[in-house]
């Protein structure tokens, strides 16, 4: 018996996924519902408990994270999705950030276990317009950001975001994922 095991069985049972007893031995029930898991959450289902899978499984509930004062949560500041107009057609928030997705953002940060690095939040009309973004975009409206988690492929960071609900739109040549609630 595997403690690591059976807490990953716990950790299963409770999401609604069947792994078999919870005797912290890895059976074919524990391997499929981890690959279950993994299909529903994004990441690769290869029924190994690796790195990703335990942070989804363990770290990632949205309940638990908490936004500052500001605004900010755990790991982003507000500044960080601020107009890159830098001042120049306006105050830096033309509209407030979305909180879901803030809190959905900081829920893939967790899953990731790496930084992400936010490059473009909220922008402004003239600013939008200046970087070519579409008429009505997201962004506009604080309900998108784009971004990219050093050494993960964005296709993974687009898949795990899917899988909390947001829509992901990838640019491979950029580098970088829209994500938008
Ligand atoms: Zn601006």
């Amino acid at each position: 018996m595997n403690p690591f095991i059976k807490k990953v069985q716990e950790a299963l049972a409770a999401r609604g996924y069947a792994p078999g007893p919870i005797d912290g031995r890895d059976g074919p029930k524990t391997r499929k519902a981890v690959k279950a898991f993994q299909k529903d959450s994004g990441l690769e289902p290869d029924g190994q408990v690796g790195r990703l899978t335990e942070n989804r499984l363990f770290t990632d509930q949205l309940s638990i994270i908490s936004f500052d004062g500001d605004g900010s949560t755990p790991h982003f500041a507000r500044d960080e999705f601020a107009c890159d107009c830098g001042g120049a057609y306006c105050d830096g928030f033309p509209a407030a950030m979305n909180l879901e997705l803030l809190l959905k953002l900081e829920a893939l940060r967790n899953a990731l276990d790496v930084p992400v690095r936010i490059t473009s939040g909220v922008r402004c009309p003239t600013r939008n317009d200046e970087v070519g973004g579409v008429q009505n975009s997201q962004h506009l409206f604080g309900q998108a950001a784009d971004c990219y988690a050093h050494g993960i492929p964005i296709a993974t960071v687009a898949a795990i975001g899917e899988s909390l609900g947001l829509t992901a739109i990838l640019y491979e040549a950029e580098g970088f994922v829209h994500l938008a609630v």
